[in-house]
C-alpha cells in the first residue's frame, strides 16, 4: 500500500534515466543515499521506498526522498525494474522471500550488503526464474545510520563491487553498472568468495580491532578512563569513530563472514605476537622495518584517491 506519493523528480537535462521505477527495501544510510543520488542524477523516473518500522517510514516521509513510500515490500517492488535491498545482511533472505511473488519478469534484484557469500546463500533460492539477481556492495559509508544520515554524494569516487553469479545475463549486469556509475561509483566485478576475503582484511578486521580497543578502554578503572577521553587525540579517537558504527549491521557482518574473518584474525594474531616479541627483546630493526613497510601502504591509498 502506498502511503505517500511525491512529485517525480526532474531528470538531469540530456540524460535518460537508467530505470523507470526502482524500489529500495530499507531507507537507512545506504537506502536514503541511493534515493538522493538517484533523484539528483535522474537515474530513475520513480523511487519507491519501504522500511520495516513506522517510525523510519515517518521520517522518510518528512525528509521527502521517496517518490512513493510503502508499508510493505509488495507495494514497493510491484512494477520495479530494479530492487535494491538495503537492510542488514541478516535480513536479506527474508526480504527476498517476501518480494519473490511480486517481482516483475526481467527485473534486476541486487543488495548493498557488506558480505556477499551469505547474501547469495540467503537470497538466491528465493529469486524467481526470469529475474536477474546481481549482488553488490558499495565501498562507501559512514559511522552514522538511519534515514537522516544519507546524502547524494556518498558514492562519488568510491568503488562499488558487483558479484554477478555464473551464467548471469551480462546485459543486466551492464545496466546495473550504469546505475552505480550514474551515482558516481567506479565498478569492479569479482566472485563472492574473493569479495568476502578482501573485505575481511580491509574492513571487517579493522572494525573488530576498533571495537576491541575501545572496549578495552571502557573496561579500565575510572581514573584512567577519564584520561583516555581527555587525551584521545593521540590515536584512540580514530578508533572510536569506527567503533561507533551500527551494532546490528556489524553483528550481522561477523556472523555472516565467519570463515574469512577468522582466517584474517589468525594471521593478525601471529603478526601481533611477532611485534610483541620484538618489543620484549628490544628488536629495534624489526619494529622499524615493519613501520616503514606500513607507511608505504598509506601513501598508496592517498595516491589512489581513497584517503
Ligand atoms: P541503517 O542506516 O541502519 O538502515 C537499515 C535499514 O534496514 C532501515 O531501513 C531498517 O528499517 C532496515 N532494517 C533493519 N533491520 C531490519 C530487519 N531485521 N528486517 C527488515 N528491515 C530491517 O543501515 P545502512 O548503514 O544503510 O546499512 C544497510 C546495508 O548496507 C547493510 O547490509 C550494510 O552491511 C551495508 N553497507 C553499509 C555501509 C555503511 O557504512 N553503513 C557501507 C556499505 C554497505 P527500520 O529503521 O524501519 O527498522
Amino acid at each position: 500500500m502506498s502511503m505517500q506519493e511525491n512529485t517525480p523528480q526532474e531528470n538531469t537535462p540530456g540524460t535518460e534515466p537508467v530505470f523507470n521505477r526502482i524500489a529500495l527495501i530499507g531507507g537507512g544510510l545506504i537506502g536514503s543515499s541511493l534515493a538522493w543520488a538517484s533523484r539528483k542524477k535522474g537515474l530513475a523516473r520513480h523511487v519507491a521506498v519501504t522500511s520495516r518500522s513506522a517510525a523510519t517510514r515517518q521520517r522518510i516521509a518528512e525528509l521527502g526522498f521517496a517518490d512513493s513510500l510503502h508499508e510493505d515490500i509488495k507495494g514497493a517492488v510491484t512494477d520495479a525494474e530494479l530492487v535494491i535491498v538495503c537492510t542488514p545482511v541478516g535480513a536479506c533472505g527474508a526480504a527476498a522471500e517476501a518480494m519473490a511473488p511480486y517481482l516483475k519478469p526481467g527485473a534486476i534484484v541486487t543488495d548493498v550488503g557488506s558480505v556477499k557469500q551469505a547474501v547469495v546463500r540467503d537470497m538466491g533460492p528465493h529469486i524467481p526464474e526470469g529475474v536477474h539477481f546481481i549482488p553488490g556492495h558499495p565501498i562507501a559509508g559512514t559511522e552514522h545510520s538511519g534515514p537522516d544520515a544519507g546524502f547524494a554524494e556518498l558514492f562519488e569516487g568510491r568503488w562499488c563491487i558487483l558479484t554477478p553469479l555464473p551464467g548471469g545475463d551480462p546485459a543486466a549486469t551492464a545496466k546495473l553498472r550504469r546505475f552505480w556509475e550514474g551515482a558516481g561509483s567506479m565498478i569492479e566485478e569479482m566472485d563472492a568468495e574473493h569479495h568476502d576475503k578482501v573485505l575481511a582484511i580491509t574492513s571487517h578486521l579493522p572494525h573488530l580491532i576498533a571495537y576491541t580497543i575501545v572496549g578495552t578502554a571502557v573496561g579500565l578503572e575510572e581514573s584512567t578512563k577519564n584520561e583516555v577521553i581527555k587525551f584521545s587525540a593521540s590515536g584512540f579517537r580514530d578508533f572510536t569513530r569506527i567503533a561507533a558504527s551500527d551494532p546490528v549491521m556489524w553483528r550481522d557482518i561477523f556472523l555472516n563472514n565467519r570463515e574469512a574473518v577468522l582466517e584474517m584474525l589468525q594471521r593478525f594474531s601471529e603478526d601481533i605476537t611477532h611485534l610483541q616479541r620484538a618489543i620484549r627483546w628490544g628488536e629495534a630493526d624489526t619494529l622499524e622495518q615493519m613501520f616503514t613497510r606500513t607507511r608505504a601502504i598509506r601513501r598508496g591509498i592517498i595516491e589512489a584517491k581513497q584517503a
